[in-house]
């Protein structure tokens, strides 16, 4: 479906609900996906888009096990399509399995692997190479907030990190402040306004018309009991969640937010 399609009233386009499970997940939580299919229901398909991001060992069985009825994507990609990069996963692995989305430059890969935005970039082009959306992660850590640098921080990640060819609907943008991330604390529902309609104007400056089309997630510490205040700020289309995201209960709590 196109992300026009279904969008809310006042935004140009529909929603996305993305779980990241991180590092985390046996082959028992297969069941969690399968609950998740099954309260992707009728109410929630006509408003939003459902995603989950498991670890690479369990991406083909969750696509099997969600036959198309949710979408899995992968949580990080290589930049080259194959070739001697131990322990590395191509983006056209990913899709090979069925999987439709791929996350890359969560700060925990910018952080634990060093990854710089040109390395984000290279994977998002990698990613749009092989036919998937990529979910551009960018957010500033705490000691950047508190030096008033969050729209430089988040405005250059942003920039060197997109790749320019990238049309609306291959790429989605996650916001996501790092010290909301795993912690329990949130910025105030206009801290966020502040960053998303900033990230929405330097996307109208980088692509035109089509920046208006360009899904902006909020992630860090969405939970189902803040949701509904974080979905309805101006220019949050959609979650990218981390621990809430690993249970069908809180996963499609926090979805309800757009029932
Ligand atoms: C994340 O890791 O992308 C994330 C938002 O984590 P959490 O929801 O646990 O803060």
């Amino acid at each position: 479906m196109s992300a026009a399609a279904s969008a809310r009233p006042g935004s140009l386009v529909r929603p996305l609900v993305a779980g990241n499970w991180k590092m985390n997940g046996l082959t028992a939580s297969l069941a969690e996906i399968e609950a998740m299919a099954a309260g992707y229901d009728a109410a929630l398909r006509a408003r939003i888009d459902l995603l989950v991001c498991p670890p690479a060992t369990l991406v083909g069985a969750a696509a099997a096990k969600a036959a198309g009825r949710i979408a899995i994507g992968g949580q990080d990609c290589h930049a080259r399509a194959s070739g001697a990069h131990t322990g590395d996963v191509a983006a056209e692995m990913l899709k090979d399995l069925g999987t439709s989305y791929v996350i890359v430059g969560h700060s925990e890969r910018r952080a634990d692997h060093g990854e710089s935005s040109a390395v984000v970039k290279a994977k998002a082009q990698a990613a749009l190479r092989a036919g998937l959306i990529a979910i551009v992660c960018v957010g500033e850590t705490e000691a950047e907030r508190k030096a008033g640098r969050t729209l430089d921080v988040v405005g250059g990640q942003l920039r060197d990190s997109l790749p320019e060819e990238a049309r609306a609907d291959q790429v989605v943008i996650a916001y996501e402040p790092v010290w909301a991330i795993g912690t329990g604390l949130t910025p105030t529902a206009a801290d966020v306004a502040e960053v998303h309609a900033f990230v929405r104007a330097q996307l109208g400056k980088a692509m035109g018309e089509q920046g208006a089309g360009v899904r902006i997630l909020y992630g860090g510490s969405v939970k189902p009991s803040n949701a509904a205040e974080l979905m309805a700020v101006p220019n949050v289309d959609g979650a990218l969640v981390g621990g809430a995201s690993l249970t069908a209960k809180d996963f499609l709590g926090i979805a309800a937010a757009y029932r």
